[in-house]
């Protein structure tokens, strides 16, 4: 027998509602007639609250505890009216996707859903209402925390800060956050003071290891001197765009942790460092050719274009004397030429393996990815998403958005795993893969040779089926990576 639960509510502000025992006794009714019931232990009843003031549920989380354990102990829900389920539609929106996810249905007595196929089309289009509802609330919500954000007070953890009342507090983090400003003032990189950190046991206040991002974070945030900051697209102090031109500045209701000296002097640090790593490093600008951003050159550096009598390639790193000592210099033409020749000889052969003097190694060898535990992963990405909107930490616009692309994720692993799960012998896998990049690889060399076909959409095709292609100088030789 399936066992359900039941959740009563009633309104005081209407009058011709059904008492709670009434209606305790329809929800049994209809569970009885779905095959199921409602023991005593699981009929959830909040007393009589009227319209908004009803912040105080306890009855209602008790539930939702409970139906969002890993083994939930009950897989549906039945109440009166949706209306009675939540405080309001968004937020029967989100609890009932959350709840769905965890195997556990929401099901009102008195709105049935429409059976059949025309009943899934209308299931389709609530949940698209949904979705758009929690899109279209985000400017609601937008303008409520703007407001918040006008008065100072406390809404994103922040770390070495808590929140009491709408205030930040210093807690036993915030030591670490002075060590950051000192320490990056002095010199110290964002890496190694993450590791650092990290070594010691700090974390972050959602119990992540610390990266360089991180640190970043940390010194970028105004928080620190006592300032919030607030975009007025509504994002709130989680984006990392610090130089969004709708970024305000209000007083916070926190302490200062760092001088203003010092937090101005660490954003210049930032900003010069920032304007250094990016003039050199530009592998994606520039002038466009063949294999731009996928011929590397044997130490690692990218071949980058060079102006000689012909167009030529030249290792970025041998230019700029950074540790490779042994010129790479190459005509584009003979590297085009070399390249295309090194696909033919991979089609020509049975498997991928090398030639010895374009030796191709294909990186569809070892181990498929663990499929399930990439899907948990991902499960786990979500919950912590929902958690974090359940705190507060992130606004229903984030929540919907990350909700969204999560998904999206899930799904591709899903393809991907029953593309793999097919019944093909180990065998006939790898010569079905064989196949495929054989006709990939014939198909690429069609569009290579083609001359009305643009050098960018060479590249962008290339860049679907090869991942990098290194020059070795000494044997004069080419190594095709295939994805
Ligand atoms: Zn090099």
């Amino acid at each position: 027998m399936n066992i359900y639960a039941g959740y009563i509510r009633v309104s005081t502000d209407d009058q011709t509602e059904y008492s709670p025992d009434s209606q305790m006794k329809l929800l049994r009714e209809q569970a009885k007639k779905d095959g199921g019931m409602i023991p005593e232990e699981y009929m959830f009843s909040d007393p009589g609250i009227s319209g908004k003031d009803a912040a105080h549920r306890p009855e209602f989380n008790r539930m939702i505890s409970l139906a969002k354990q890993k083994n939930p102990p009950f897989n549906r829900i039945y109440v009166w009216k949706f209306s009675r389920f939540a405080r309001n539609q968004e937020e029967s929106i989100v609890f009932k996707n959350m709840l769905r996810k965890n195997g556990v249905e929401v099901i009102s007595i008195s709105e049935p859903l429409v059976e059949g196929a025309f009943g899934s089309l209308i299931e389709r289009i609530i949940e698209w209402q949904d979705e758009y509802y929690l899109i279209n609330l985000s400017g609601e919500v937008k303008r409520g925390m703007m407001e918040k954000a006008s008065r100072g007070e406390a809404m994103c953890r922040v770390f070495g800060l808590d929140i009491q009342e709408n205030a930040y507090v210093k807690n036993a983090d915030n030591v670490h956050v002075v060590d950051i400003f000192e320490s990056y003032d002095r010199g110290e990189s964002f890496r190694s003071i993450a590791r650092r950190l990290n070594d010691a046991g700090v974390r972050t206040p959602r119990g992540n290891a610390l990266d360089n991002r991180f640190v970043e974070y940390v010194l970028r945030n105004p928080i620190y001197i006592g300032k919030l900051r607030w975009s007025t697209e509504g994002n709130p102090c989680s984006k990392r765009k610090y130089d969004d031109p709708n970024i305000r500045f209000f007083d916070a209701k926190a302490p200062r942790t760092v001088s203003e000296e010092l937090f101005t002097r660490v954003q210049e640090k930032i900003d010069k460092q920032k304007a250094l790593y990016t003039k050199t490093d530009r592998p994606n600008t520039g002038r466009p050719w063949l294999l731009k951003g996928i011929a590397k050159c044997d130490c690692g550096g990218a071949m980058v274009y060079a102006s000689a009598k012909e167009p030529s390639a030249q290792c970025n790193n041998y230019n700029h004397m950074r540790g490779c000592t042994v010129s790479h210099h190459i005509s584009q033409e003979k590297l085009k030429n070399s390249f295309i020749l090194g696909l033919r000889n991979c089609c020509a052969m049975d498997n991928y393996e090398s030639d010895p003097l374009a030796p191709i190694v294909p990186k569809t060898t070892g181990a498929t990815p663990d499929y399930e535990k990439l899907i948990a992963a991902e499960q786990r990405k979500l919950k912590r998403c929902a958690d974090a909107f359940q705190a507060g930490i992130d606004t229903i616009e984030e929540y919907a958005s990350n909700k969204k692309e999560i998904n999206e994720r899930i799904r591709s692993i899903q393809d991907e795993l029953a593309k793999q799960s097919s019944d093909l012998s180990p065998e006939e896998r790898k010569a079905a893969t064989i196949k495929d990049y054989r006709e990939r690889t014939m198909a690429l060399i069609h569009t290579l040779e083609d001359d009305q076909v643009s050098v960018e959409s060479k590249n962008q095709a290339i860049k679907l089926l090869i991942s990098r292609v290194v020059f070795h100088k000494p044997d004069n030789s080419l190594i095709i990576y295939f994805k």
